[in-house]
């Protein structure tokens, strides 16, 4: 399936086999043509309504600011990939408290180019961001996410140090060395389709408790140790709607920053129809024809009424491709 999903642009080589030598990243690290972001706390910077990219080369912001020579020594620095010869770097001020963080934006805000700087949530912010932009600051996001996480060894409690530009980190303890990698963690997100002998197909969607009243969805949950994509879908749905299902095919994934899951898409056919809700996560569930979800509002109108899941997610792309397929046949 050819992906416009949210997230699923990339156009960073991730270089993963460069950025285990340091001499190279040093050098790109001081390169003029490198691309530096600034990441608080969730948040990136942007310069009024555009994602600030701090090159060297251009002489908008004061050195006494944005000092690459202080950056390169700090271990909040995160190589990201390489754009062609351009390397991208992330930085991570979430250490600054917002006294200190005020005075840092004063100095960016007061540069030849007399713009405001802010850092602005990451997912308040996707509208102002291309899709390739937002495969980026979503990567960088969760990379600093596992990061912030793993500052301690999880084996002897030792602190720990940023390697290989921030994509390890080892336990600094001489007789442990423990290392941990970047985490993702498997979401199954699945739409339960079932053909009735007469009439229109149905497609099973339910309200979350975690998203908006009137939100229709699809069913999801974390993928547990010890268990297959497929079984994972089937435990999924009996938890939560007490549904059987079978023919379980895989439809499409996205990497979700939220903070750092792994959504794979799948569709399944249900072998029974009575819903037997699981009400700590649900609100309601319920079948739909394509015919219905048609008059569906959009997320986020501001109406009474039932409404879509947002269009960048997942959820949408299989409840879409659904309707598609329905339309088609
Ligand atoms: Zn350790």
């Amino acid at each position: 399936m050819s992906s416009e999903l949210t997230f699923c642009k990339m156009l960073l080589d991730r270089a993963s086999h460069l950025r285990k030598n340091t001499a190279w990243l040093a050098d790109k690290i001081l390169a003029n043509e490198s691309c530096f972001y600034f990441y608080w706390q969730n948040k990136f910077l942007y310069l009024e309504q555009e994602i600030f990219v701090y090159h060297q080369n251009e002489n908008s912001v004061s050195n006494d600011v944005l000092s690459i020579s202080d950056i390169s020594q700090s271990d909040k620095l995160t190589f990201l990939g390489l754009e062609g010869d351009t390397a991208h770097f992330v930085f991570d001020l979430s250490e600054f408290g917002e006294a200190a963080l005020e005075q840092w934006l004063l100095g960016i805000g007061h540069n030849k180019v007399q713009r405001t700087a802010k850092f602005i949530d990451f997912r308040r912010s996707l509208s102002l961001l291309s899709s390739a932009q937002a495969s980026i600051l979503s990567y960088a996001k969760a990379l600093i996410h596992w990061q912030q996480s793993a500052v301690y060894c999880g084996s002897c409690g030792n602190k720990t140090q940023p390697l290989d530009g921030g994509h390890r980190m080892q336990c600094l303890s001489d007789k442990c060395q423990k290392e941990q990698f970047p985490r993702t963690d498997p979401v199954v997100i699945m739409l339960v389709e079932y053909q009735p002998e007469v009439g229109p197909a149905m497609c099973l969607l339910a309200e979350h408790h975690r998203i908006s009243e009137q939100v229709y969805s699809t069913l999801a949950g974390f993928v547990d140790p010890g268990e297959s994509l497929t079984e994972a879908v089937s435990r999924e749905v009996f938890e939560e709607v007490g549904i059987t299902v079978t023919e379980i095919s895989y439809v499409d994934s996205q990497p979700w920053p939220f903070p750092n899951s792994l959504m794979l898409g799948f569709i399944a056919r249900a072998t029974s129809t009575e819903i037997n809700l699981e009400e700590e996560e649900l609100r309601s569930a319920d079948w739909f024809t394509a015919e219905q979800l048609a008059n569906f509002y959009e997320w986020g109108d501001d109406v009474e009424g039932a409404k879509l899941p947002r269009k960048e997610s997942i959820a949408r792309l299989l409840i879409d491709s659904w309707c598609e397929k329905q339309r088609r046949s």
